[in-house]
């Protein structure tokens, strides 16, 4: 008999010249494993390198606080949920991490998902059907694409932070009410955006979907626990947080653990509940993400998490001098996130590869995470980098930048 591992089966010929195809492009992807925990530094195929692809920015993933917490709520509560939060899996974990969340965000409340995917899938096809509208802004993150696409409500992209496009499209809406049909419509966008690093122009867009009528969704996944006093995110710094209908985040990043959330009215997380069907079709989390995640924001509530804000933005600073003194300047910088544009994707691997070898980890974004032929390096920066750590970076890069990048 042939072992099952020899059969080649049709489905396989078709993917594997798929797979050829994406190759070819230089648009291959592979998982790493990291064998160690994560931090400013990881530790792949048995090399150390210095670790600028993180969104762990605030240095809380490996922090004792959210260790402990998640190692509690194991001993106490077990490993698994159980059910959906419907059945029998919704565990004090999971409601004490609602209520901290609510408090942190300043809002009437708030409810937890599995990841910010699960919560962008969740909230917009509960909100939104097929009489609706959904503006997205070109450059929002996957989640809320799909999430838009599943709900049914008419798709409307607007180029990326462009008012007038986005005022264009509400008037269009607007048209659509004059005519007599049914439907909202909402506007969703990121306050920064994942892999540009810039920011929402937030206030003008919110006076724009109030003289429009319409609602907005926040994704605030790489600005919740960075900007803003109680570092609730840049609805906060830019003073509009409460006129955001639908805010939304993960616990995955600043938070340093795992899941997502909706922040909002106690009206909008009852009928999330209700009608979320990726709450309601899913095993809770379990209590141990449940648990770090709200260690986590205790965390950044708390001192240690504005001293650790702090030193993020100092060393944010730090590495675009000495980008800017080496003569390559990073894009419009204004967050932990700072992109070097390449272009070209094979390019940009290969100065990955390079950076590597050399024991620094900056990966290169390619299609389709980002426009084809707007390839570039992501670097991240976290609290838990030291000085020096940061000088490392910049040095490597200025040694491979290369011979003409696209700014
Ligand atoms: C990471 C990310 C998400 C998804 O959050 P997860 O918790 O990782 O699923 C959503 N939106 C943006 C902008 C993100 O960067």
């Amino acid at each position: 008999m042939v072992p099952h591992h020899d059969t080649v089966t049709d489905l396989d010929q078709e993917l594997s010249g798929r797979l050829g195809q994406i190759r070819e492009a230089g648009l291959w992807r592979e998982l790493r494993r990291v064998d160690s925990p994560q931090g400013p530094r990881i530790r792949i195929a048995g090399q150390e390198l210095l670790n600028f692809s993180s969104n762990d920015y605030l240095g809380l993933a490996h922090h004792p606080a959210l260790r402990d917490a998640a190692a509690k709520a194991a001993q106490d509560f077990g490993a698994g949920s159980g059910a959906s939060r419907l059945i029998c899996g919704s565990l004090a974990p999971h409601h004490q991490l609602e209520e901290s969340l609510a408090e942190f965000k300043g809002t009437e409340a708030a409810l937890a998902f599995s990841t910010g995917y699960a919560a962008a899938l969740g909230a917009i096809t509960a909100v939104l059907g097929k009489d609706d509208v959904i503006v997205v802004d070109k450059l929002v993150h996957a989640c809320c694409v799909d999430a838009a696409r599943l709900s049914g409500a008419k798709l409307r992209v607007f180029g990326h932070n462009d008012l007038d496009d986005l005022e264009r499209i509400l008037r269009w809406a607007d048209g659509r009410g004059a005519e007599g049909r049914r439907g909202r419509t909402l506007v969703v966008t990121e306050s920064v955006f994942s892999m540009d690093g810039d920011l929402a122009p937030l206030k003008d867009i919110v006076d724009l979907k109030e003289r429009h009528g319409a609602w907005l969704m926040l994704d605030e996944a790489h600005a919740t626990g960075l900007f803003g006093e109680h570092r609730r995110g840049v609805a906060e710094a830019f003073g509009v947080a409460g006129r955001v209908e639908i805010q939304m985040g993960t616990l995955g990043k600043a938070f340093g653990a795992a899941g997502g959330y909706i922040a909002g009215s106690r009206v909008l997380a009852d009928h999330l509940v209700n009608r979320a069907r990726s709450v309601i079709f899913s095993t809770a989390p379990v209590p141990a993400a449940a648990a770090a995640a709200r260690a986590g924001i205790e965390v950044v509530a708390g001192s240690d998490g504005a001293q650790r804000c702090h030193r993020l933005w100092t060393l944010v600073d730090f590495f675009k001098k000495g980008l800017v003194d080496s003569g390559w300047p990073p894009g419009l910088v204004q967050s932990a996130i700072i992109p070097l544009m390449v272009g070209d994707e094979t390019a940009a691997v290969a100065l990955a590869d390079t950076l590597r070898a050399s024991g620094v980890f900056i990966p290169a974004i390619r299609y389709p995470t980002v426009a084809r032929g707007a390839a570039r390096l992501r670097a991240t920066l976290s609290a838990g980098h030291t000085a020096e750590e940061v000088t490392g970076a910049v040095a490597a890069l200025v040694a491979n930048r290369p011979p003409a990048p696209v700014a």
